[in-house]
């Protein structure tokens, strides 16, 4: 760990001091080794926050955290079947900002910023520019959702809902607290595994204060990611009533064992957070080399299957375009 790395209190500074330079970076893990083996493609550079690389091994070029952000010039290999829409998204934009998918949740693409690039990123090709909720565009939404009434959810995702003010995102849950049709709101965010601080008390007063219920589902991939400060803060989010649930990505020689599934599940459950999703890799063009063999992930949930109590396991699913839910992977399939 590198423990010699000023962190910011404020969530806003740490946003706006993310490390971007390749060189800093490897320079910080004393990887600079490594420099030669790098492509950072233009569409989707570097980006890391400091408290998420002050939780890597200095020296360790396999670092399970290191690994999900550093680019790699596998990325630009061309492989057959990884694209740049794996899950058909333009197919079910029916307004700039909007996505309608599944029957009664709809998804805000909010922003198109994250404060970390993850390279395995299923997003990293899609077209935020054209498709953000601008004010010229809000009242649209407010008219899609009042047409659609079997929609009873809203997911503010992006990019992350989160790296936005709390200003900007107060105005959104005002907006969808005043349509009665709406009982859910949920977010989708990396932002308190990479900057714990963005969970502060305005924001959680204001979530704690909402008529409807609020769910936030978290993007963390290994234990590594949750150290102290990052349990607390969570913990924090949950005595405010906050529902927290957990999304991870099955990428090869990142998380792909046993063990670092297992110890995962443990870590956000002292968290206060409950493992909900095991996604397969969506098919996005840069991302072959995390993908893992279907036989193989199914071959690992069994073993967690058996390891843990249920509560623990969670979801073993892929996305595929047109099908309005996640599809669960049939674990009896090589049996
Ligand atoms: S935080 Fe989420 S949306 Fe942003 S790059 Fe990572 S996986 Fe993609």
């Amino acid at each position: 760990m590198i423990n010699h790395l000023i962190i910011q209190k404020n969530w806003q500074t740490q946003l706006s001091t993310v490390i971007t330079s390749l060189d800093e970076l490897l320079a910080l893990l004393k990887l600079e080794h490594l420099r030669a083996d790098v492509y950072v493609p233009s569409h989707f550079v570097l980006r890391v926050p400091r408290a998420f690389v002050a939780k890597m091994r200095v020296g360790d070029a396999n670092d399970p955290l290191l690994r999900q952000v550093l680019p790699d010039k596998k990325e630009q290999l061309a492989i057959s079947g990884y694209i740049a829409d794996p899950l058909a998204e333009n197919a079910h934009n029916p307004t700039k900002g909007l996505l309608h998918k599944y029957q009664s949740r709809v998804l805000l693409t909010v922003t198109g910023a994250c404060a970390i690039h993850c390279r395995y990123c299923f997003r990293q090709h899609f077209d935020y520019q054209a498709n953000l909720p601008n004010p010229s565009v809000q009242d649209t939404i407010i008219d899609y959702i009042h047409k659609h009434l079997e929609i009873d959810e809203v997911i503010l995702s992006g990019g992350d809902p989160l790296s936005v003010s709390n200003r900007r995102l107060f105005q959104w849950l005002d907006i969808l607290e005043a349509i009665a049709q709406i009982t859910t709101i949920r977010l989708h965010t990396r932002l308190p595994v990479v900057i714990p601080e963005r969970l502060d008390e305005a924001l959680l007063e204001r979530l704690a204060s909402s008529r409807c219920q609020i769910v936030m589902v978290i993007h963390c991939n290994h234990a590594n990611e949750i150290d102290e400060l990052t349990a607390q803060h969570l913990q924090r989010a949950r005595a405010a009533g906050i529902t927290l649930l957990n999304q991870t990505v099955l990428l090869r020689d990142i998380n792909d064992d046993i063990q670092t599934q297992a110890a995962l599940s443990k870590r956000l459950f002292a968290a206060g957070v409950l493992p909900y999703y095991l996604h397969l890799l969506d098919k996005v063009a840069g991302g072959a080399h995390f993908d893992l063999d279907e036989r193989a992930a199914i071959e690992l949930y069994w073993a967690l299957l058996a390891k843990l109590p249920g509560y623990l396991v969670p979801k073993l699913v892929r996305e595929l375009p047109n099908r309005p839910f996640k599809v669960p992977i049939d674990v009896y399939k090589y049996a």
